[in-house]
């Protein structure tokens, strides 16, 4: 089952991750075409309508995430449906451990060049068997991209995991995606390599818990309030959205009953 809901300007689908990560096991095996993973967030709904190119990216994505709590409590509020959050992070983690299993191949392109090396030692040793068949930071000069395409086609790699943060990551893919020839998976996964090398830490569990890792991120880096200050905006269209929906809705009942003017 595919449920796109709609949140302000942008979408999310309604999975679980067990179902994310079902789905991107499914499409490795199809093996027919690209897939696209992209995470959502309130974020998003501002950068992502801004740019025409990055919009029918998203449109045309596979599978849209509920990264952030946001997107989460959002659904509750517009559709009344509950939803757990699929942290891009974990869900990369996971479809690790999954290709180790399943014999996927793996490609990490994104990060500072140390991050990405230390990343691709830090996951080789948390899963035994992984096959790692290509690595690239993500700091290609603009020349060099069509050496870099064919590296990672001649790597026979299944899943490209992009980690060169949003709306960088969407735009790559976007821009060359079509050249891939054997990647079955694209899933963005922006500062996850960051989280994996330890080279930023990720937030303890009871902030995940409570739905406030985008605190711990603030409290870490406080240059991310540029950023983030566009979350009181995303709560306040919530809520205007919710209420325009009583309203419509009223109207519409009232009109069955008779009691409209
Ligand atoms: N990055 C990159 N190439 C670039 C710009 C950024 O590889 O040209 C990497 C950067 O080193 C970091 C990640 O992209 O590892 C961005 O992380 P951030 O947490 O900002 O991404 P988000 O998860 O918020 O999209």
């Amino acid at each position: 089952m595919n449920e796109r809901l709609n949140i302000l300007d942008i979408w999310v689908d309604r999975v679980t991750m067990d179902q994310a990560l079902q789905r991107v096991s499914g499409y490795v095996e199809k093996g027919d075409r690209l897939h696209t993973v992209f995470a959502t967030n309130p974020e998003k709904n501002f950068t992502v309508p801004a740019d025409e190119f990055l919009y029918q990216m998203f449109r045309k994505a596979d599978l849209l995430i509920p990264d952030g709590i946001g997107m989460v409590l959002a659904a509750r509020i517009l559709h009344d449906v509950h939803m757990e959050r699929v942290p891009g992070c974990e869900l990369m983690q996971k479809a690790c451990a999954m290709s180790a299993d399943k014999g996927y191949k793996l490609f990490l392109y994104g990060a500072k060049e140390e991050v990405n090396k230390k990343a691709v030692e830090v996951l080789k040793e948390r899963y035994p068997g992984i096959q790692i068949v290509g690595r690239s930071n993500g700091y290609v000069p603009k020349e060099k991209m069509d050496e870099l395409i064919a590296e990672i086609n001649a790597s026979g790699a299944q899943i490209l995991f992009l980690a060169l943060g949003s709306p960088n990551q969407e735009k790559w893919i976007a821009e060359h995606g079509a050249k891939l020839k054997s990647v079955r998976v694209c899933q963005g996964t922006g500062g996850t390599l960051d989280v994996i090398a330890g080279a930023v830490k990720r937030a303890p569990e009871i902030y995940c818990r409570l739905g406030l890792e985008w605190l711990f991120r603030l409290i870490e880096d406080p240059s991310r309030i540029k950023r983030q200050k566009v979350l009181p905006v995303f709560a306040g269209l919530v809520a205007i959205e919710k209420i325009k929906m009583i309203l419509r809705k009223s109207r519409h009942s009232n009109k069955k009953t008779g009691n409209g003017v």
